[in-house]
C-alpha cells in the first residue's frame, strides 16, 4: 500500500481547549451563526481578525472558544450576532482566497461554533447542559452524558482502470463538473465496508485493491473524508439515479471539468495522473 499524502499535515497548530492566563497576539476566526467574517487583503486573501479589534467587542461576542495555537500564536472561534457594517458569508467563501492550513483552521472553528450551538440541553432529558471545564464537550449533570463536536468519517474514492478513472457528477454539481465518489460510513461499518458498499450503490461495480490516501476534514457540516484509489474489478456502470446524475470512463489524457486544488477529490485525482507520469496543472 502506497501512503500518498498531499498536501502535508498541518503540524504548525497544536490544539488545545484551555486558554493561555494572558496573551498579547490571536487569530479570530469570527462567526454570524454559520456564516464567517469575510474580510478580504488587497491580493484578495481572507484575514482573520487581529487581537487589538477583537479585544474590542469580546466582551459583548455571544460566546469565544480558545482551538489552540498556530506557531505560538492564540486561535478563537467567536460567535457573534453580527458586527455592524461587516459581511458574513459561508465557508465556501474562502475557497481560492486562503492556504489549507488557514482554511482548516476556519473549518475547524466553524464546527466547534455549530457544536456548542446545537449541545445547549441534553439531547436525552433535555435539561441546560454546561460545559466540561477540561475537554470540548458539553455534560449533562443527570444523565452524565457528554456531547463532543461530531463528526461523519466518509470515504472518497477514485476508481482507476488502466489510465482511465470512473467519474460522476451529481445534480447539485456546476454544468459539466465530475468527480470521485463518495459516501458516509453507517454504524457497524468498516472503512473498506463502507467504499465497497457505496461505489456498488452509486454505480453499480465492483472494485478491489484499495489504497488509502489521506485525508481532508470537510466542514460542510462536519465530514471526515478519507480519500482512496480503487481499482475496476467487474460490473457495468449502473447509476443510483436520485443521487448520480451521469457517471462515465475518461481517459485521463481527456478529462472532464474537476474540482478545484481545495479538495481531496482534485488531490486523488492528481495522485493518480502523477503516477502515469501526467503533468498536473498547478
Ligand atoms: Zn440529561
Amino acid at each position: 500500500m502506497s501512503l500518498f499524502v498531499w498536501p502535508e499535515p498541518a503540524t504548525d497548530f497544536v490544539s488545545e481547549v484551555i486558554a493561555p492566563e494572558a496573551y498579547q497576539t490571536g487569530c479570530y476566526f469570527v462567526f454570524k451563526g454559520s456564516d464567517i467574517l469575510l474580510r478580504f487583503d488587497t491580493a484578495g486573501q481572507w484575514q482573520p481578525m487581529g487581537h487589538a479589534e477583537a479585544a474590542q467587542f469580546n466582551g459583548t461576542a455571544s460566546k469565544v472558544h480558545y482551538m489552540g495555537r498556530m506557531a505560538d500564536m492564540p486561535c478563537f472561534a467567536v460567535e457573534t450576532a453580527g458586527l455592524e457594517g461587516e459581511t458574513f458569508g459561508g465557508l465556501r467563501s474562502l475557497f481560492g482566497h486562503t492556504d489549507n492550513l488557514t482554511f482548516s483552521l476556519a473549518g475547524r472553528a466553524a464546527q466547534i461554533v455549530d457544536w456548542y450551538r446545537s449541545h445547549q440541553f441534553c439531547g436525552r432529558c433535555g435539561l441546560a447542559a454546561i460545559e466540561h471545564s477540561q475537554d470540548r464537550a458539553m455534560i449533562c449533570e443527570v444523565c452524565k452524558i457528554h456531547s463532543y463536536p461530531r463528526l461523519s468519517p466518509s470515504i472518497i474514492v477514485l476508481i482507476h482502470r488502466q489510465g482511465e478513472v470512473l467519474l460522476a457528477r451529481n445534480q447539485r454539481f456546476p454544468q459539466g463538473m465530475y468527480s470521485t465518489l463518495a459516501g458516509f460510513v453507517e454504524p457497524g461499518e468498516s472503512i473498506e465496508e463502507t467504499l465497497i458498499r457505496e461505489v456498488k450503490e452509486e454505480v453499480g461495480v465492483n472494485v478491489t485493491n484499495l489504497e488509502y490516501h489521506g485525508s481532508q476534514p470537510w466542514p460542510f457540516p462536519n465530514s471526515l473524508m478519507l480519500g482512496f484509489h480503487a481499482e475496476y474489478e467487474s460490473g457495468d456502470i449502473v447509476l443510483q439515479e436520485e443521487e448520480i446524475a451521469d457517471a462515465q470512463w475518461f481517459d485521463c489524457q481527456q478529462l472532464p471539468m474537476i474540482p478545484g486544488k481545495v479538495a481531496i477529490s482534485r488531490w486523488l485525482i492528481d495522485a493518480y495522473l502523477t503516477r502515469l507520469g501526467i503533468p498536473i496543472e498547478s
